[in-house]
């Protein structure tokens, strides 16, 4: 799903860092679902142990916040190419 405004595509940038990972990668993509996929395996992946001592609790506060992410409104999450 891609949303065109004005023939910009709008992509989603997911950092890392902003769930609170010490590393600096980015995840962009048009479509917020595979955003959210992709940042979701990459912190299984390289986080796994990290992830995996977190309690239910911090798991799902990790995962809805790539959800806020994603869906706040303002420019920091959201840009223009
Ligand atoms: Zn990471």
């Amino acid at each position: 799903m891609y949303f065109n405004q004005g023939g910009f595509i709008i992509v989603h940038i997911l950092r890392c860092r902003d769930l609170g990972f010490n590393d600096d990668f980015i995840v962009i993509d048009a479509d917020p679902k595979k955003a959210k996929e992709k940042m979701i395996e990459h912190v299984k992946d390289k986080h796994k142990d990290e992830f995996e001592e977190l309690s239910d609790f911090h798991q799902e506060e990790i995962i809805s916040k790539v959800d806020y992410l994603l869906n706040r409104g303002c420019g920091c999450g959201v840009l223009k190419l």
